[in-house]
């Protein structure tokens, strides 16, 4: 067989992993080239919010690219550009001043990574230090690896990467009840490194840490986090990438907690799946740092896509349709199936925030991203029509927002055959 020019995401150039071609996509379900359909319950990376190939979606692309598929964003603007920038802030409630557009998850938090630390060079002090948590993931990029947990995916790079200190990650779960020890000392440390005054800024998924294992945490955490950085000066970066868009039950996960922070980090599901951007929006203290005609003042970062007028009109178009809040059904759906769940053997740290749901899989072995019961499992979601794609030994689900009841209950259907099934060999 003629072998890929493609290199392959996330695995060895030699794997015995199989690689799937998709056909096509409608609502929850995708087409395979061998005749398979799924039913995608990671929502293609977690981008996808509202099904595959929504026709509001493509029309709005399609008009837009008829109109101006692209302009260069230094000393131009565009309709789409402006109208997203305008809802994106008055869906986080006026609290940000600022939108500033990248492309992806990993730049958003470059930009925001570079803006916290030119913050503190603008306004003439010298604090340099970055927190983080254990377990975090923020990207690919060298700044967006530096503030993520050191893991095999950063080993090759590590002596490249600036020094960050980790703070512990209060994880828990339905029915935990070491969680407000956890917490006391996350924060007790947190206050230690912040009686130092030399940190910049902290950086945090809120609510759930995606990629390190749909961790989620208590809102009441984040709050007191965010209120120990404001006294002590230090930036909030929310690391929203995949948070955002109605994923963890309000529209932002800063909602649910009840404080924005100082810069928030968009992406994912900006376009509803559609097209690749991001978004950093700034509160006004950041803002007025940099508020100034001086050359060494300013934010000198672009990319030749920045601002791309199709997926903004993909962002205002999403959001449009976010404002069914669907994402509230979804809730609910996993709300009333997962007792269910609960009473597995095989099932452990049953967890859920908003329309995300996940639990470890028991099944006596390592736990871990690199758990072989996670590949095996993998194929065979797809062999028997869904896309759940497990995180070493973690389990999760988190579709599209159309989903339908009898959608939910066949994908709970084939992941539960599928897991008895798999750990029973
Ligand atoms: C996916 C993700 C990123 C990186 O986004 P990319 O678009 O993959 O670069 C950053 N932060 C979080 C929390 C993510 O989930």
């Amino acid at each position: 067989m003629k072998r890929s020019s493609i290199w392959p995401a996330f695995r060895p150039l030699q794997s015995d992993l199989k690689t799937h071609k998709a056909i096509r996509g409608s609502g929850v379900w995708v087409e395979l080239e061998d005749g398979n359909t799924i039913i995608d319950a990671v929502s293609s990376w977690w981008v996808n919010l509202h099904g595959h190939a929504h026709p509001l979606m493509v029309k709005a692309i399609a008009e837009q690219a008829a109109r101006l598929e692209h302009i260069i964003f230094a000393g131009f603007t565009h309709e789409p550009a402006e109208t997203l920038a305008e809802n994106l802030l008055s869906a986080n409630e006026g609290r940000f001043e600022k939108v500033f557009y990248s492309d992806d998850g990993s730049t958003a938090v470059e930009v925001a990574l570079k803006m916290a630390i030119q913050y503190w060079t603008n306004i003439g002090q010298a604090r340099k230090r970055f927190l983080a948590f254990e377990g975090a993931y923020h990207g690919d990029t060298f700044g967006a690896m530096s503030v993520g947990a050191r893991s095999l995916f950063s080993k090759a790079y590590e002596r490249h990467l600036f020094g960050v200190d980790f703070l512990p990650y209060p994880e828990t779960w339905l029915d935990d009840e070491q969680l407000e020890a956890k917490e006391a000392a996350s924060l007790k440390q947190l206050e230690a490194e912040l009686a130092k005054n030399d940190v910049a800024a902290l950086i945090v998924e809120p609510l759930i840490q995606g990629a390190g294992g749909m961790r989620m945490a208590r809102p009441a955490f984040f709050r007191e986090l965010v209120k120990r950085c404001r006294n002590a000066g230090t930036l909030v970066i929310f690391d929203e990438v995949m948070t955002g868009f109605g994923r963890t039950g309000t529209l932002f996960a800063w909602q649910k907690i009840g404080i924005e922070p100082d810069l928030l980090c968009l992406s994912k599901g900006i376009t509803g799946g559609f097209l690749p951007l991001s978004a950093t929006l700034v509160r006004g203290n950041v803002v007025h740092a940099f508020d100034s005609p001086d050359a060494e003042k300013a934010f000198w970062h672009a990319h030749s896509y920045t601002g791309n007028p199709l997926a903004c009109a993909a962002g205002v178009a999403s959001l449009h349709l976010l404002a069914e809040k669907q994402f509230e059904r979804v809730e609910e759906m996993h709300r009333k199936r997962r007792e269910e769940l609960d009473k597995k053997p095989w099932v452990k740290q049953l967890r859920q925030c908003g329309t995300v749901l996940a639990f470890e899989l028991d099944n006596g072995r390592q736990s871990g991203y690199l758990n072989p019961i996670g590949n095996q499992l993998k194929d065979a979601f797809i062999e028997n029509g869904a896309l759940i794609r497990p995180l070493g030994n973690t389990i999760y689900l988190m579709t599209p927002y159309t989903i339908s009841e009898q959608e939910m209950d066949r994908l709970y259907q084939v992941m539960i055959a599928t897991i008895e099934a798999v750990i029973s060999d």
